[in-house]
């Protein structure tokens, strides 16, 4: 893990320690291939290797958060059901020493006895205010550590690696592993910024749920063409992003051209009409990474590609 600056986080002790256990070829396979193409570890990628082979099916986090909640909620309840309890039965105990007192002519009960009776009643009213008191506090307390759960559900769905409609790695996702790229391995880092073209048009023309689905299958298609350590990425709205590493200028721009081929030739079919949708296009900017630039020096510059590709009629890659 030193070797290749690993970060020892809890999940990638998890990831190298099965790695090391050779309980899962599969895992040292993808793993290797990783470090082979990409000389670090990227922690997205690593990440995600431990999603796919090492976690529980059911997020750490999720299941984290779910325990906070179940352990909040039956503690809640338990509280509101002593409550109950204890309100009833001072219900009973008062109903049963006003009939007493109701009783204190007929029975001549003696002035001792009386207060006796009175002091019972004090009791069992400061009893039943203890009760209420305690629960008020748990309801208090219950009502901060909503808060904060919520704060946390809120930033673990942020930082959450997927895009929810296309399924590919997000925005976040993006930020973490070019960062990690830049710290420590930016030779022949290339990134290609693709668009699809017209997309206002299409959603005008067939309706947003329908541009939902040209979005999941670009995004699958985008997917299923990563090759050597390249990862895509969802951008944001109908943009993508691809990280290649270790690689040149050319060998990115060629892998853009391809995926602009294949994405032309897709067609789609709407179940609705039945209608064929041809002509979904991409238009691409793509940048090798040069020294000392900025994050966002590089993206820009690839933007910058994408513009023009757009300027010059659409669905291209620049620079030729
Ligand atoms: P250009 O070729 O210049 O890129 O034109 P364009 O119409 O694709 O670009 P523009 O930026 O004007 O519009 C982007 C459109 O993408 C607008 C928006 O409705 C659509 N879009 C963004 N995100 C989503 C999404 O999640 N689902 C759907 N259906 N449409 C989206
Ligand atoms: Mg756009
Ligand atoms: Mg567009």
């Amino acid at each position: 893990m030193m070797k290749y600056k690993v970060p020892t986080t809890p999940i990638n002790y998890a990831l190298w320690y099965t790695y090391v256990s050779e309980e899962l070829p599969l895992l040292n396979e993808r793993l290797e291939a990783l470090i082979a193409n990409n000389e670090i570890c990227p922690p997205v990628q690593s990440a995600s290797l431990y999603r796919e082979f090492v976690a529980d099916p059911k997020d750490a986090t999720t299941w984290a958060l779910r325990s906070s909640v179940d352990k909040m909620l039956q503690h809640i309840d338990q509280s509101l059901t002593d409550t109950h309890n204890d309100t009833n039965n001072f219900q009973k105990n008062v109903e049963q020493t006003f009939g007493e007192i109701n009783n204190v002519e007929n029975d001549a009960l003696s002035f001792e006895e009386v207060v006796v009776l009175l002091k019972k009643l004090q009791g069992d009213s400061k009893k039943i205010h203890r009760s209420t008191a305690f629960f008020s506090e748990t309801l208090a307390t219950a009502k901060g550590e909503i808060e904060s759960l919520k704060a946390a559900l809120k930033k673990s769905q942020q930082q959450a690696l997927y895009d929810s409609l296309t399924g590919l790695l997000n925005r976040h996702a993006f930020d973490t592993e070019v960062s990690a790229y830049l710290e420590s391995q930016t030779q022949g880092l290339c990134l290609i910024l693709a668009d699809i073209d017209h997309f206002k048009s299409f959603n005008d023309e067939w309706g947003h749920l329908l541009g939902d689905q040209v979005l999941k299958v670009v995004g699958r298609k985008l997917n299923d063409s990563m090759r050597d350590g390249a990862s895509a990425y969802r951008f944001g709205g109908e943009e993508f992003v691809i990280l290649v590493p270790s690689s040149q200028l050319r060998i990115a721009r060629h892998m853009a051209e391809s995926i602009r081929k294949m994405i032309e030739k897709l067609s789609l079919k709407d179940k609705r009409s039945g209608e064929t949708i041809k002509n979904i296009t991409l238009s691409f900017g793509v940048v090798e990474y040069q020294p000392e630039e900025s994050l966002s020096s590089f993206i820009a510059r690839a933007d910058t590609f994408l513009y023009e590709a757009k300027r010059l009629g659409r669905n291209r890659v620049l620079p030729l």
